[in-house]
C-alpha cells in the first residue's frame, strides 16, 4: 500500500522505515505538514500517515477523499486535530495509536514537576557559570503534599503511581472514574476540591470541546495559591493569558509544559535563528518559574519503535480488508 507520510522527521524515517521490513508498505515521506495547502501531495496514496499539528479537517478531509485516500493513519494517540464525523461521512477510516508507552508521557510529566519545583533548569544554567549560590532555588518537599491527576486513564494512572511512590497524596478527575486508578491508593475528588488544596496539578484528559480551556482565569483564581501545574497532554486544555496573569499575580507557583495551544508551527522545528513573533510563548518563556519543553513527552525508543509497527500494522489491516484494531470513530 502507498502511504505519504507527513510531518516527517529523521527520527520519523528511521524507526517506520524499520518497523516497514516487517510490513512492505510504500512509504513516501514529506516534511510538510499536512493541511489545506499541503493535502494535493496525497493525491494517489491509499493512506496517509500523519502526528500531533497536522490537520485533517473536512477540507482537508475531502481533498483527500477526491485524491484516492481511503484511511488517515495517526501516528499519536489524540485525535482532536481530525474531524471525525467528516470522516465517516466521506468514508475515510481511521486509526491512532491508541496504546504505547504510558510510561513515556508520565515519566515525562514526573520530570517536570521535579524539575520546576527544585528548580533544575536555573541551577543547570548557574553552575555552568560557576553560580553556586542558593538563593531562589528553594523546593518543597513531595513527600506529604497533595498531587491532583486530570484524567485517570493510562498516563494519568501511571502518573500517580509514581507520585505515590514519592509519597504524595493523589487524588484525581476523570469523566469516567476508573477502579484501577482507585485500586493504586488514590481516590477521586470533585473538581473543587483539586482546585481548592492540590499543591500540584497534572493534566492527562484528552482535549475535547468539554475540556477546552479547563484551566483558566476562574479555575485558576480558584486554585491554592502558589499550586504548580504541569501540562503533558494537550495545549488547548490551558488558557495561556489567563496563566500569564496568574503567574505575574504568583497564585500560579509554576508551570511546567509539554504542549501549547498555538504549538503547530513552531514545535518541532528549529528557530533559534529565526525571530519567534508568538508574544505569548515568549513571555512565558521569560518566566523563571516556568519550563517549556517541545513536545517530546512522548519522545522515548520504546515509545517511537511501538508507534511505528502500530502505525504500520493498521495500514496491513486496511489494505488486506481486515478490521481495524485501533480504529477511531465519531462514536467510540
Ligand atoms: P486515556 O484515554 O487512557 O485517558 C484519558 C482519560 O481522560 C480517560 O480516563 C478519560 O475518561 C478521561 N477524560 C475524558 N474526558 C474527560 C473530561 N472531560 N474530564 C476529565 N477526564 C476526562 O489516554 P492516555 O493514553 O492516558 O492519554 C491522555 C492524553 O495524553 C491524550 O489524550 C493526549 O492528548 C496526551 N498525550 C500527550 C503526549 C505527549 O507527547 N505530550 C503523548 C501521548 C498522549
Amino acid at each position: 500500500m502507498k502511504i505519504a507520510v507527513f510531518s516527517a522527521k529523521r527520527y520519523d524515517r528511521e524507526f517506520l522505515d524499520a518497523a516497514n521490513v516487517a510490513e512492505g508498505h510504500v512509504l513516501k515521506y514529506f516534511d510538510a505538514p499536512l493541511d489545506s495547502e499541503s493535502v494535493g501531495l496525497a493525491a494517489g496514496f491509499d493512506a496517509v500517515c500523519i502526528f500531533v499539528n497536522d490537520k485533517a479537517d473536512a477540507e482537508v478531509l475531502a481533498a483527500l477523499k477526491q485524491g484516492g485516500t481511503g484511511l488517515v493513519a495517526l501516528r499519536c494517540t489524540g485525535f482532536n486535530n481530525v474531524d471525525l464525523k467528516a470522516a465517516a461521512q466521506l468514508g475515510i477510516k481511521v486509526v491512532r495509536v491508541v496504546t504505547y508507552s504510558p510510561y513515556s508521557v508520565a515519566e515525562h510529566a514526573v520530570a517536570l514537576v521535579l524539575a520546576i519545583n527544585r528548580k533544575i533548569h536555573r541551577a543547570y544554567n548557574r553552575t555552568r557559570d560557576s553560580n553556586f549560590a542558593l538563593d531562589g532555588l528553594m523546593g518543597f518537599d513531595l513527600h506529604g503534599k497533595k498531587v491532583a491527576v486530570v484524567g485517570t486513564g493510562k498516563i494519568g494512572r501511571v502518573f500517580a503511581k509514581i507520585m505515590l511512590g514519592f509519597g504524595c497524596e493523589v487524588i484525581g478527575y476523570d469523566k469516567y472514574p476508573s477502579p484501577e486508578f482507585e485500586a493504586l491508593g488514590a481516590r477521586y475528588a470533585e473538581p473543587g476540591e483539586i482546585g481548592k488544596s492540590a499543591d500540584i496539578v497534572s493534566l492527562h484528559c484528552p482535549l475535547t470541546p468539554e475540556t477546552h480551556h479547563i484551566i483558566n482565569a476562574e479555575s485558576l483564581a480558584r486554585a491554592k495559591r502558589g499550586a504548580l501545574l504541569v501540562n503533558t497532554s494537550r495545549g488547548g486544555l490551558v488558557d495561556t493569558e489567563a496563566v500569564i496573569e496568574a503567574l505575574k499575580s504568583g497564585q500560579l507557583g509554576g508551570l511546567a509544559i509539554d504542549v501549547y495551544e498555538q504549538e503547530a508551527g513552531l514545535f518541532f522545528r528549529d528557530l533559534s535563528n529565526a525571530i519567534v513573533t508568538d508574544d505569548v510563548l515568549q513571555r512565558l518563556i521569560s518566566f523563571p518559574n516556568v519550563i517549556v519543553t517541545g513536545h517530546q513527552a512522548f519522545f522515548t525508543r520504546e515509545a517511537i519503535t511501538t508507534i511505528s509497527e502500530t502505525t504500520l500494522r493498521s495500514a496491513t489491516q486496511y489494505a488486506k480488508g481486515q478490521a481495524l484494531t485501533d480504529e477511531i470513530t465519531a462514536s467510540n
